[in-house]
């Protein structure tokens, strides 16, 4: 069996750590230590606890999260292989069902899979050739490997067109943010081809609980969300967000704000009189403000697009979020989401 690297999650090439630190703790992302895709990989950890501040000081942050099962955070980076001399990752398919399998003119095959997915065909003993790869990508989430896996430059690899870079920088709208980490699209002859193996990490900010409570109903798909459980929102505060058509109406506004004062308040006496922060979360409504990691593949964006950001039909927040991420991803890959993209001309051109 002959494995070649295709491709894997890279930076988004638009976000400018000087840029970033006037505007949030994105920057922090540059103070891991280890590769890009690991330091994503930690920030998505410290998303859900509330701890960016300590990007970077703690060497085993990754490895410690495999161990006690938070291993959503290993499945944001996306590494495709093409097999060649053997006819194994069909077998590969049919024992994880999380990776994509293709097979080009030539016979050879085309596997993608986030390093989760990797992690787990190493421990079943099996797709072993491609540890020195995988190793290079992200070491400490082969750390377990690290005897077996040898020292590899990862090779150059063919530059994809050209991306408007303006278009990549972080979306703010109305307090929403959307910003994509990373994506990965290997230079597959075929549209189809690369709907499934093509992916992208976006960080979602300023949305409510019911907001992420839609997106996560999308099952082909990785989160890591700040967690209630873990972080105590009467350190450092929370915010509700408050939709437009309350707004809009001065007496729904104050009723709204005087509810989450008083839940507020609630919050902060049942901790006082030491509930834990799992059961003080019970009285958190949908407004909560929160944030999360989000990755796909494109053809998983596709159907969600469809579904959240090009239908009318769709609530205004999560069609809000879709729309930012649709004009990302058009940029990247045009011709993935054309047909997506002539939709939201023709009817939200207005906006
Ligand atoms: C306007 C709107 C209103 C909605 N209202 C409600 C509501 O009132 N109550 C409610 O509970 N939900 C509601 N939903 C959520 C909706 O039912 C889906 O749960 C959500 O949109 C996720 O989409 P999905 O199931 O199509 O696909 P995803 O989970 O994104 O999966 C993508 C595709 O994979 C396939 N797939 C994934 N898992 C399976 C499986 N187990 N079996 C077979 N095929 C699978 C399907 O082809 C699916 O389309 C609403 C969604 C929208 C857009």
């Amino acid at each position: 069996m002959h494995i070649e690297l295709l491709a894997y999650t890279r930076p988004n090439p638009a976000l400018d750590p000087a840029h970033l630190a006037d505007v949030s703790d994105l920057a922090t992302i540059w103070n891991g230590q280890s590769t890009y895709q690991e330091n994503i990989i930690e920030f998505a950890g410290r998303v859900c606890y509330r701890s960016t501040h300590r990007m970077g000081t703690a060497a085993n942050f990754i490895s410690a999260r495999v161990r006690e099962g938070h291993e959503d955070i290993i499945e944001h980076i996306v590494i495709t292989l093409r097999v060649r001399g053997s006819d194994a990752p069909l077998r590969w398919r049919m024992l994880n069902r999380h990776c994509e399998v293709t097979q080009d003119a030539d016979g050879s095959w085309v596997v993608s899979g986030n390093t989760r997915v990797w992690l787990d065909f190493l421990r079943r003993g099996i797709g072993t050739e491609a540890l020195p790869i995988l190793y290079a990508i992200a070491p400490n989430v082969y750390a377990e490997y690290a005897a077996d896996a040898g020292a590899l430059s990862l090779p150059a690899l063919a530059e994809e067109a050209p991306v408007d870079l303006s278009v990549l920088r972080p979306a703010e709208r109305d307090g929403m943010r959307v910003t994509l980490l990373g994506y990965t699209q290997p230079l597959l002859g075929d549209t189809e081809s690369r709907t499934h193996h093509g992916s992208a990490t976006f960080l979602f900010e300023g949305i409510s609980r019911a907001c992420t409570h839609q997106l996560v109903r999308h099952r082909l798909a990785s989160f890591s969300q700040e967690s209630q459980r873990y972080v105590d929102l009467s350190k450092g505060g929370w915010s509700a967000i408050v939709p437009p058509a309350v707004a809009a109406h001065p007496e729904a506004e104050a009723r709204l704000a005087e509810a989450w004062d008083y839940l507020q308040n609630t919050y902060r006496d049942l901790r006082e009189m030491g509930i834990r922060k799992e059961d003080a979360r019970f009285l958190l409504p949908n407004a909560a403000e929160t944030r999360i990691v989000t990755t796909m593949n494109f053809a998983a964006w596709s159907h969600f697009l469809w579904l959240r950001a090009v239908d009318k039909a769709a609530q205004w927040e999560i069609r809000a979020m879709g729309q930012r991420v649709l004009e990302m991803l058009h940029a990247i890959a045009p011709d993935v989401f054309a047909e997506h993209w002539r939709v939201y001309e023709e009817q939200f051109s207005e906006q």
